[in-house]
């Protein structure tokens, strides 16, 4: 049996990082940049006021108080937006709004709240400091600076400043198109009255999800029945659209696994085991005229979310172009014992606590059994206990790896 750190090896050695494309600003939110980003300009692209108020001379002010207010000409009237054309001489002073371009002869901006905010004159009552309230040009970004490093991820705040430098287009690394199918003859979709024999397709949903929570666009098929015929015409269909096409089921050894039927007769899919549980019967390859990569995850829900999480996972972010792609990985105290088969890594639902103040180790503790049909368990875990294939047993108290998912 190999091991799942060589499957997981294989499976690397054959994907590529997608090719870089150029997108609108928006289109590229949630992917990694190519290219170090370096701005054009500076930001504030020009000085100006961070406070409604007025823009004054610090002489004039400086003995400004609430007893002996002064009182200035207002010679100018600048919005955000405007241009400052008049210069403020002595005695003088132009009401200013945030963002406007402080005029000439600018020292500090008067915030509005003290005076009495009057036109064409205006009474302060206190006095600022040198600068205070002027955002000075360049003062965040200076022309030239690199502002976003090769490889960085494109999120909210890096779209913002990406948009304030003035660049509506970035070269980034595509997100994945993936395209989900489960296979099972047994299978309804949910919101469909269901017949006795049957479950629903709650993999296609799941790992649907689970690429889309790994950044890529994700195609849920549903379920084609265990039919050789509609399995393969049905992943031709889909191909036109699959950057990787991800499969669960009709991967074991029973006598209606079309998946594995279907596709080892191209002799581009491998199947095989790997020294793992859950998630033993596993499959990759190529195919289709641009040897689009297949997954080909077994039906039982643990199963193909498990399988998911450290193979397909991985390959997803590796297209993305991204460096690390497996999970953060926690030692953590066992609060239980466990025993674990000899010669399988062993995945196992579990709901881990940080430690208090991030300071030593935190607390992990498995949820629910080792049935890989047990989907309720694996929603109320949140990380995987992982024990390596020649561990056995861990005792209580008992230092494991625990592989975090969210
Ligand atoms: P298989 O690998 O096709 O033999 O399926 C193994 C087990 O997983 C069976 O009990 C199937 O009914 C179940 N199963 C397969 N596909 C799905 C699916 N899409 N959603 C939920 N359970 C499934
Ligand atoms: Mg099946």
């Amino acid at each position: 049996m190999k091991s799942v750190e060589d499957h997981l090896t294989g499976i690397l050695e054959r994907i590529e990082p997608l090719a870089p494309l150029e997108l609108q600003l928006l289109d590229a939110h949630g992917s990694l940049l190519v290219d170090e980003v370096a701005s054009t300009g500076d930001l504030p692209p020009f000085d100006n006021s961070s406070m409604d108020g007025y823009a004054v001379r610090l002489a004039d002010v400086a003995d400004a108080s609430e007893r002996y207010p002064v009182v200035l000409d207002v010679v100018d009237d600048i919005a955000a937006g405007n241009t400052a054309d008049t210069a403020i001489g002595s005695g003088t002073c132009a009401r200013i709004m945030t963002g406007a371009p402080i005029p000439e002869g600018t020292e500090a901006i008067v915030p509005v709240e003290w005076t009495d905010a009057g036109m064409p004159t205006v009474r302060i009552t206190k006095s600022p400091s040198k600068g205070q309230y002027i955002r000075l040009r360049g003062s965040d970004v200076t022309a030239g600076q690199t502002v976003l490093a090769a490889g960085a991820a494109v999120g909210s705040a890096q779209v913002g400043l990406l948009a304030a430098i003035g660049r509506d287009r970035i070269r980034v690394r595509p997100k994945p198109r993936v395209v989900i199918l489960s296979t099972g003859s047994e299978l309804t979709q949910p919101g469909r009255p269901i017949g006795p024999g049957r479950i629903r397709d709650s993999n296609s949903y799941m790992l649907t999800a689970a690429a889309r929570e790994a950044g890529a666009i994700a195609y849920r098929v549903g379920n084609v029945p265990d039919d050789p015929k509609i399995l393969i015409d049905t992943i031709e269909d889909q191909l036109i659209r699959a950057d990787v096409v991800v499969t669960t089921g009709g991967v074991s050894a029973g006598a209606y696994d079309v998946v594995k039927e279907v596709l080892s007769e191209l002799g581009t899919v491998e199947f095989g085991k790997v020294a793992m549980q859950p998630g033993m019967p596993q499959g990759f390859g190529v195919i289709g005229p641009d040897e689009t990569p297949i997954f080909t995850l077994p039906g039982n829900p643990v199963s193909a979310f498990v399988s998911f999480e450290v193979f397909v996972r991985p390959a997803l972010l590796r297209m993305q172009g991204a460096e690390v792609t497996e999970r953060p990985v926690v030692r953590a105290t066992c609060v239980s014992a466990l025993t674990s088969p000899d010669g399988k890594r062993q995945f196992l639902r579990a709901w881990y606590t940080p430690p208090v103040a991030g300071v030593g180790e935190g607390v992990v503790e498995p949820v629910g059994g080792t049935g890989s049909h047990l989907l309720g368990s694996l929603a109320r875990a949140n990380a995987l206990i992982s024990l390596p294939a020649e561990v056995t047993e861990v005792a209580e108290g008992g230092d494991v790896d625990v592989m975090l998912l969210s």
